[in-house]
């Protein structure tokens, strides 16, 4: 296929004039890749369209929101409804609530919520949360986990800081980040170790439970609960970063699927149907150190907005429909199939390293397995870097990068598996010339 690019090439540039680097979020530049990104129009269901004219197979799905395909009926429908009524008004209204019961009713370890507007966000409160419940300073954090870009996490963060090669950033206060300590993942004595010795001083273990942003590592069997167990030894409070996960692999996110309940759960992406939401939730008697019941001081302008709890519970009620996770896990685990025979096909079955977690995925242009984030950080990036090309002219739009996950949605059909495998069938061949 040939595939043009002047319009995306040209609106880039002068997009580069007045926005750094042509882009509002690092990753969507393209800079582990090469070349131009696209310049989306519009998207609908499984498919994105640029500027050109181009229209791909979309497995970025807005990095993890896009769980119903894009522009999803209800969603368009209840958001439309919404701006109607006024898209802000600085007061309570009865869409958080509903949104905030959904939540509840689906998260075990969730009592009471609060929103905000992004992930990033909610990871500062749940940590302002966590230390001012415990009275200590300290956050434990794996190496290769992002957790949004507030300072104290930019201590070894993956996803587009590890992309491109900036294990922490400046700007980030050496006392900020001492504060963070780094872990690898799946090391369940690793955590323990820092407990034993310092768990006095440790206010929260921050992790994702099936980690999404160094690509997609399953949690080994058993590190969840000794995570839990450790917490429990030390005081500690154990938060689960399910930005990705909630939603996305049960609706009871990672918890659910792994039966290990976290102190406080961070949530994103998926909860915000597409509109910027992030929230926090926990326990009670934990969520009620918050302002105005407690002192611990946390507030927005524009959280629970009317247009974005709108968006968020649609699409929750469109997920608790029968049959959707379901329908996810087939459709991821016959992408799985396909892409593994022809990674095969071009003899790169015990080369490269495909691991999924219901409709999350990755492939990782390296031998299995992928445990943490060192291992993750040996993949050929120049093999990605092909590979990513040649499904990007065969019409598939994986994330530019490794380290980010392929997300499936329900929109996505038969035929968009099959073009995808056609697709990767070409991109194999092209990546194994770089390994
Ligand atoms: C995306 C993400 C965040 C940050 O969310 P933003 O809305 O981008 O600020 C935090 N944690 C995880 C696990 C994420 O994937």
């Amino acid at each position: 296929m040939q595939r043009r690019t002047e319009r995306s090439e040209s609106a880039f540039a002068r997009a580069a004039d007045v926005l750094v680097g042509g882009v509002n979020s690092p990753v969507r530049a393209f800079k582990a890749v090469g070349g131009t990104p696209p310049v989306i129009v519009r998207a609908r269901g499984s498919a994105i369209t640029d500027i050109d004219d181009n229209t791909y197979v979309d497995y970025v799905g807005s990095y993890g929101p896009a769980i119903l395909g894009h522009a999803p009926q209800p969603v368009v429908t209840a958001v439309t409804k919404a701006a109607r009524r006024g898209t802000t008004y600085g007061a309570p209204t009865v869409g958080e609530t509903q949104l905030a019961e959904a939540v509840v009713a689906a998260m075990d370890a969730i009592e009471k919520v609060r929103f905000v507007s992004s992930g990033t966000e909610a990871v500062m409160t749940a940590l302002r949360l966590a230390r001012g419940a415990t009275g200590r300073d300290k956050i434990v954090k794996c190496a290769g986990g992002y957790h949004g870009h507030a300072d104290a996490m930019l201590a070894a963060a993956g996803s587009g800081a590890a992309t491109l090669g900036v294990p922490s950033s400046p700007g980030v206060p050496a006392a900020t980040a001492g504060e963070t300590l780094v872990v690898d993942y799946n090391d369940a004595d690793a955590v323990a170790d820092v407990l034993d010795a310092r768990g006095g001083d440790v206010a929260a273990v921050l992790v994702e439970p099936v980690a999404g942003n160094m690509g997609v590592v399953p949690p080994r069997d058993g590190y969840l609960a000794a995570l839990r167990s450790a917490c429990d030894a030390a005081g500690t409070l154990l938060i689960f970063d399910e930005v990705i996960t909630g939603f996305r692999v049960a609706p009871g996110g990672a918890q659910k699927l792994y039966g290990v309940r976290a102190d406080l759960t961070v949530l994103g992406k998926i909860i915000g149907g597409g509109l910027p939401v992030g929230a926090v939730g926990g326990g009670a008697a934990l969520m009620d150190h918050l302002a105005p019941l407690g002192e611990i001081y946390q507030a927005g302008t524009l959280s629970g907005n009317p247009l974005a709890t709108a968006a968020g519970l649609a699409t929750l009620e469109a997920l608790a429909d029968d049959g959707v996770y379901e329908r996810l896990e087939a459709t991821a685990a016959a992408l799985e199939r396909g892409l593994r025979d022809a990674a095969a096909a071009s003899g790169l079955a015990e080369r490269v390293c495909i691991q999924r977690v219901g409709s999350m995925m990755s492939c990782f242009f390296r031998p299995p397995p992928v445990t943490n984030y060192a291992d993750a950080a040996a993949s050929n990036a120049d093999a990605y870097a092909a590979f990513f090309h040649a499904m990007l002219d065969a019409g598939v739009y994986l994330a530019p990068g490794q380290f980010e996950a392929m997300f499936v949605s329900a929109a996505h059909d038969d035929g968009d598996v099959a073009q995808t495998i056609v697709a990767a069938e070409g991109a194999f061949a092209a990546a194994a010339e770089r390994l």
